[in-house]
């Protein structure tokens, strides 16, 4: 077998071992859920240490996993006694004036990209926090602040550099490797490593943003307003709804500490009298009972959220996508929400639509263009006492509100949920992916992921 000195031998960037420097702090991912041991970690430096990895897998027969930015819930960028392919020094960025696009490294985070671009009066459409990884967010789809008026992530990926499973580099886009472009743009981490992302960006530098709070004896009628409100909202207005404890911050209102409430968070995009009208209508309709909105730089909304959640929290969550929110849903919801457990446990209802329910089903390998929203049930807190505690909480809401679902879950929201949970999550694409896997994974030796098995048409 070779040894890890072969390895080092091979590559620029930097080979982690247990029990050596840095290994302890690499090894660790955003939940703090996970506690999984890798025999190597190589911080890769470029795409000829990204093959030799992959080589040095192959030859070893190591298991191996992916690192993009480390943020995935179900800790897929880790994996016990195999080799972690860590993108995280691979960050480089260029922002392309001419044509308004941004190249991206594979080991970049959203906070990256948005300071590249907000340089330049752009925005690529990502997520609603900035330390997300670029990479596992792309791949699984991309939801955010932006997915209305300019359309998922995928909608606006170009082009992805990919080292396959057998150490061959191909370039997937409209006119190569077209088969695996459609299955990046939603299959996740299956079909290969990617190195760098091609993006369009949008000219978006100044948006109105950010939460509105009510009291949680409002919910009921706000989430009516809400499932009614966004089906049919002008395109540069975005927002999700929220279930939130207000935190004891100086941030925050002192009197609204440590209560429950209901939000939503607001982006923008377009000028700011649309928005003032927009923002109007909902404080007509009611009153809110304090609210942080204002005109501020994207990347502040983007990563406004960032301080409340730092790495290191314990998570576990539960999510499904919906076509409508039936009265009956609201009534689970009014239930389920009053029991928050700890503080910074949280339920989103993200809008999908819009720009977002433009390509049909099929023409990405992201199946879900029919569903108007993604509902995420989080709970979250510091204390790993509490483990126990958010997961039966988020587990028991889910199955309330399962029932209202349209059957999948947003890839990028499963925990270890079983083959059946990730059928549900392409149900028509499945098989297309399992036979775009066969080609380019036939082995599947990328499997450390929501995984697609190999078959052939
Ligand atoms: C607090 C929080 C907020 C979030 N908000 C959003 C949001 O607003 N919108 C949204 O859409 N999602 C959101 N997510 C989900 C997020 O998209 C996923 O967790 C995603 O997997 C994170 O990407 P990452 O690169 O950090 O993943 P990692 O943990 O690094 O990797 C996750 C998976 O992605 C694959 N992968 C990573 N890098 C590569 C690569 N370079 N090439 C091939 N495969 C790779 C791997 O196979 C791995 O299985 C959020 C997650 C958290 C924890």
């Amino acid at each position: 077998m070779q040894s890890v000195d072969t390895l080092r031998s091979r590559i620029r960037g930097t080979v982690l071992e247990a029990g050596g420097k840095g290994y302890e702090q690499s090894r660790q991912v955003y939940n703090a859920m996970i506690d999984r041991k890798p025999q190597v970690i190589v911080q890769c430096a470029d795409v000829a240490d990204v093959i030799a990895a992959v080589h040095f897998a192959r030859e070893t027969g190591l298991r191996v996993s992916i690192r993009g930015g480390g943020h995935n819930v179900a800790g897929l960028a880790v994996c016990d006694n195999g080799l972690v392919i860590d993108l995280s020094r691979m960050r480089h960025l260029r922002v392309d004036r001419e044509h308004n696009t941004v190249r991206v490294g594979g080991g970049c985070v959203w906070g990256d990209v948005d300071h590249a671009t907000h340089a330049f009066g752009l925005a690529v459409p990502s997520g609603f926090i900035s330390t997300t990884g670029v990479a596992g967010l792309t791949l699984g789809g991309g939801l955010g602040h932006l997915t209305r008026k300019y359309g998922l992530t995928i909608d606006n990926l170009l082009e992805a550099d990919v080292v396959l499973a057998d150490g061959a580099f191909r370039v997937a886009n409209k006119r190569e490797n077209t088969d695996l472009f459609w299955a990046l743009r939603g299959g996740g981490g299956n079909f290969g490593v990617v190195t760098s992302f091609l993006f369009q960006a949008h000219p978006v530098h100044t948006v109105t943003g950010g939460p509105m709070f009510w009291e949680l004896d409002q919910a009921g009628d706000l989430l009516k307003w809400y499932r009614e409100f966004i089906p049919s909202a002008p395109l540069d207005a975005s927002c999700f709804f929220a279930f939130h404890t207000i935190p004891p911050s100086p941030h925050f209102p002192e009197a609204y500490h440590g209560k429950k409430m209901c939000a939503l968070v607001w982006c923008c995009a377009g000028p700011q009298h649309k928005a003032n009208s927009i923002l109007g209508a909902v404080r007509a309709f009611r009153a809110p009972a304090f609210e942080m909105v204002g005109p501020m730089p994207y990347p502040a909304l983007q990563s406004m959220f960032d301080p409340l959640y730092p790495p290191g929290l314990q998570w576990y969550w539960k999510a499904d996508f919906l076509k409508e929110i039936p009265d009956e849903a609201i009534a689970q919801h009014l239930l389920h929400s009053s029991r928050l457990p700890t503080t910074l446990s949280t339920v989103h209802i993200y809008p999908i639509n819009g720009a977002a329910h433009r390509p049909a089903n099929s023409d990405t390998a992201w199946s879900y263009r029919d569903a108007v929203w993604a509902q995420i049930i989080a709970g979250v807190d510091p204390d790993p006492a509490n483990r126990d505690r958010i997961t039966a909480w988020a587990r028991d809401y889910f199955e309330a509100l399962h029932p209202y679902s349209a059957g999948g879950a947003y890839v990028n929201f499963l925990m270890d949920e079983g083959d059946e949970r990730i059928r549900a999550a392409y149900r028509g694409n499945y098989d297309r992916l399992a036979a775009v896997k066969a080609k380019y994974d036939p082995d599947n030796f990328f499997n450390m992921n929501q995984n697609i098995h190999p078959k052939r048409a």
